[in-house]
């Protein structure tokens, strides 16, 4: 791909994942969940995308088609290593294995993501010793500087995750994504499972190892302060699609779509300058076996008109060249949504 900007590490195209729904003893398919759905988006080198939306909006399922973890129905993956773009969407199995040392994901349950049977050292060392990276002294020493990196002792490493908390073990976690010094992480919800305090602290460990290493992130989060705290761009997505995409400052303050001027609303802890929405969303996430007609979001969405229940918006850019915004609303230029200052 030779029109990749060169500032860009990460682009997807019209990325999508089905799931086939199948019935009866010979599992005919008889539908598909469309968990990803035509995604397009990019990461700059050295940047955070923050990727937020309720549970079930397909975040998840997105990060894990990106890192081929899962593969994807259809679309296409492009990262620069060493000034050359790598299509990874069509990397053949022996390549994938090679290539996963430059995209690691760093999972959300510090409890259930870590082997209880392992030890620190053999959880950390493991991609290491994998890879035929590094084996004995060698590879006890990066399980130190490892370790040392994301704030534990290093004389812990002989002994087993449950002798730490939760917060210690996601840095467990995290030394391990960093073991094989990759360019893209996939946070995937990385401090969901941890009380309010620890979230700062490992939030601002994130941030630490990003400037030290020179690493890029993908964030998925349902959290918008934690999105707010830690990305240069956000992408909000609702069943399956992204519907808006724009600057961190910019997304916050002028949202252009209903659906994230419903989510700031909708924060746990709201920032004491929101100016409020006009009306707090109610409602489930629409169904992606099933999605309504016309703009997903339109059962509860409360600027619907006709048109909403008939044609899917297309996206567009309601900002600059320079500084895009776009969204995916028919009325996003008449809207006058609320923000947080
Ligand atoms: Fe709401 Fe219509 Fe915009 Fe969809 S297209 S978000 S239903 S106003």
């Amino acid at each position: 791909m030779d029109k990749m900007d060169r500032d860009i590490l990460l682009q997807v195209n019209g990325l999508k994942k089905h799931f086939p729904i199948q019935k009866g003893f010979f599992k005919r398919t008889v539908g598909w969940v469309k968990a990803v759905d035509d995604v397009n988006f990019f990461i700059k080198k050295g940047e955070t995308l923050g990727l937020v939306g309720e549970s079930g909006s397909g975040k998840t399922t997105t990060g894990r088609s990106i890192i081929r973890a899962i593969e994807p129905t259809d679309g296409e993956v492009y990262f620069r290593l060493n000034g050359e773009v790598v299509e990874v969407s069509s990397l053949e199995k022996n390549e994938l294995k090679e290539f996963r040392k430059h995209m690691q994901i760093i999972f959300q349950d510090p409890y259930s993501s870590l082997n209880p049977r392992m030890t620190v050292k053999e959880i950390i060392g493991e991609p290491l010793l994998v890879n035929n990276i590094a084996k004995g002294s060698e590879l006890e020493d990066r399980v130190a500087e490892l370790m040392e990196a994301v704030g534990l002792r290093p004389e812990y490493m002989i002994r087993y995750p449950h002798a730490f908390s939760g917060g210690q073990r996601q840095r467990i976690g995290i030394a391990r994504s960093l073991a094989l010094n990759p360019e893209l992480v996939i946070c995937d919800e990385p401090v969901s499972a941890l009380d309010v305090s620890i979230q700062a602290q490992t939030l601002n460990l994130l941030e630490d190892l990003q400037e030290d290493l020179d690493l890029t992130y993908l964030f998925i989060s349902h959290d918008l302060g934690v999105i707010e705290h830690i990305s240069d761009r956000v992408a909000v997505m609702y069943t399956g699609r992204l519907v808006e995409h724009a600057k961190t400052e910019e997304l916050f303050k002028n949202p252009k779509h209903p659906y994230t001027e419903a989510l700031l609303a909708s924060m746990p802890k709201p920032d004491p300058k929101y100016r409020g929405a006009k009306k707090i969303v109610f409602g489930e996430v629409a169904d992606p076996a099933n999605p309504p007609s016309g703009c997903y979001f339109h059962p509860r969405c409360p600027y619907a008109q006709d048109i909403c229940k008939q044609e899917y918006p297309e996206l567009k850019n309601v900002g600059t060249e320079e500084e895009p915004h776009f969204v995916t609303c028919h009325f996003a230029e008449k809207l006058s949504l609320a923000g947080v200052e």
